[in-house]
Formats: structure tokens, sequence, C-alpha cells
């Protein structure tokens, strides 16, 4: 089957995301556009996630559980689980190593936790858009530990590109998928970072408005969404990406 993916967007628990991302209208989005598979990725935190799942769950769409850590060199990386009781330890960890910065929504944003019915259940205190006590293989180590997908996102962009920051990609992470960022043509991508030949290159949206949802797609030819077989997918080359403009 095709699998319509789009496994990075944010939500109102982002500060950097507009408010009217909740998890109910990013599944009900995502619904709109016959996406099958996404992940809500929020800044170093799954709560909004956790949501979104059980409202994809009632509309048909899976949704994993997902995060965008910042690790301690400043990389962005996307987490997926398929595991609830594992995403709520690995949540609980990534928590424990946040700075007690708190945030300060007035220069930051608002970091909300909503519930199915966009209630305000709380405002995160900490600032979650910061950089997680943990380096890049640790935070591979500890996602793997948790049977999670690791995938660095928006490799070649700055500041949290993992190829700007580190310059290569670690051995851990060798013939992984990679995210590209949705704007940034493939060719350009290869001729900067040769070293990228050899991984599968995924593309989401990394949406903070409704409207860019799906914006930046992948297209999965697997059995089934199953996180394994997605990973399959990306190795073996089963998969096309859909960009704002046919970057391929
Ligand atoms: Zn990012
Ligand atoms: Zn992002």
């Amino acid at each position: 089957m095709k699998i319509q993916a789009d496994l990075h967007i944010h939500s109102t628990l982002s500060p950097c995301a507009s408010l009217e991302m909740s998890p109910a209208a990013i599944v009900r989005r995502a619904a709109e556009l016959a996406l099958d598979l996404i992940a809500v990725t929020d800044h170093n935190s799954m709560e909004n996630g956790f949501t979104a799942a059980a409202l994809g769950e009632k509309a048909g769409i899976k949704v994993l559980y997902g995060m965008e850590a910042q690790t301690r060199e400043d990389v962005h990386v996307l987490c997926y689980f398929e595991d609830r009781l594992q995403a709520e330890r690995f949540n609980r960890h990534i928590y424990a190593l946040l700075p007690d910065t708190p945030n300060h929504p007035d220069y930051f944003g608002d970091q909300v936790v909503v519930d199915e019915e966009d209630n305000i259940v709380r405002h995160e205190e900490k600032l979650l858009l910061n950089a997680l006590d943990i380096s890049v293989p640790e935070l591979v180590d500890l996602a793997r530990r948790h049977d999670g997908l690791v995938v660095p996102a928006h490799v070649e962009a700055p500041p949290y590109g993992l190829l700007v920051n580190l310059g290569m990609v670690p051995a851990e992470l060798e013939g992984s998928p990679l995210e590209v960022a949705c704007d940034t043509a493939r060719e350009r991508v290869l001729r900067d970072f040769p070293a990228l030949a050899g991984h599968p290159l995924l593309r989401n949206s990394d949406a903070h408005f409704l409207k860019d949802i799906g914006r930046a797609r992948t297209v999965f030819s697997a059995p089934s969404p199953a996180l394994p077989l997605l990973l399959a997918a990306a190795k073996a080359g089963t998969f096309h990406v859909v960009c704002p403009e046919s970057h391929g």
C-alpha cells in the first residue's frame, strides 16, 4: 500500500507554533488531506502527541508518538515510537534532561497542553526549545533502547541541522534515514554533502501552521504503517517524496 506520511508537525506545545495547532485541529487537517500517517513532534515533549494519537485512532489516521529532541550539540533529531509505554518512558527521560530554564511566553511563545476538545490543560513551565543534556550518540542509544526510530531533522539547514553542527553523520546513524528540509533541492544537498547519497532522504512539512501540514511529505510503499516496515521501505528505497516545488 501507499502510505502518505507527514512525520514532522508542531502543536500548541511548541513555543514557536501557532495556537491553532491543537491535536484535534492537526488530526482534522490530516484527514482533509487524506494523510495516512502523521507524527506530532514538539520540541523535547510528546505530551500533545499522546492526545493526537488518541484522536487519530478515532479518525482512522495513524499517529506515531513523536518528538523533535534537541541535543547538547544543538542538533534536532526526530524520535518516533509505536509503543505507548515505551514512548512515555522515553518522554520522562527527556524531560529530566531538560534544563530548568523557565519559559517566557511573551518572548518565546506559549507552550500549551490541550485536551481532545481543545481545552487548555496546563501551560508547560520549562522552556522546551532548549538543548537537552544528551549527545547525539547518547540520544540515538536511548531512543533505540525504547524501540524508537531516530531521524535527524532538516540535516542541511542552519542552525539546528546535524550536518551544520557536526559536519558529518556519526557512525551510529550510518545508512539511517535522514530528513532534508522541505525547501531544499535534493541536487543541492547532495552537492554540498556528498556523503548523504548513502542515506534515504525523507521529507516532511515541519508545519507550525495548519496550512503547512502535508506541504512536504514522504510516500512509503509498505504493507502497513508499522515502524519497522517504514524503516525497511526507507532503506530499500521504496518511497518517494513530495515537495512544494517538486524538489524530489
Ligand atoms: Zn527543527
Ligand atoms: Zn520542527
